[in-house]
């Protein structure tokens, strides 16, 4: 059975049109579904901004004032959409509560 080939974007305006409604999952806090924790690593990070885009929550934002990516884990549920997405492989995972 041939590989499946996995499409990588490298930056965001690759990406097609998405349906985001962050309004509406503002007021949901979804930290205490998370296992896995992503972290960005900054000496690889690009930012190209896909992890931003792809992000399901409202949990990724340009932090002051480098004006970079950042995660905010109040919002993060751990999905890790983000990891599986990023391009250069600049987020990785650690346990919960580690
Ligand atoms: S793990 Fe999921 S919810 Fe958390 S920052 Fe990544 S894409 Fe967003
Ligand atoms: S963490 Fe990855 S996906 Fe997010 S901006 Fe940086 S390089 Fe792009």
């Amino acid at each position: 059975m041939a590989k499946e080939k996995k499409f990588v974007f490298k930056k965001v305006d690759d990406l097609p049109p998405m349906a985001m409604s962050l309004g509406t999952m503002r007021v949901n806090k979804t930290a205490s579904w998370r296992n896995l924790r992503p972290i960005i690593d900054y000496e690889k990070c690009i930012d190209c901004m896909i992890c931003w885009k792809f992000c399901p929550e409202p949990a990724i934002y340009l932090r002051e004032p480098d004006e970079r990516v950042a995660i905010d884990y109040d919002y993060c549920k751990g999905c890790l959409i983000c990891v599986e997405e990023c391009p250069v492989n600049a987020i990785s995972t650690e346990e919960e509560g580690k």
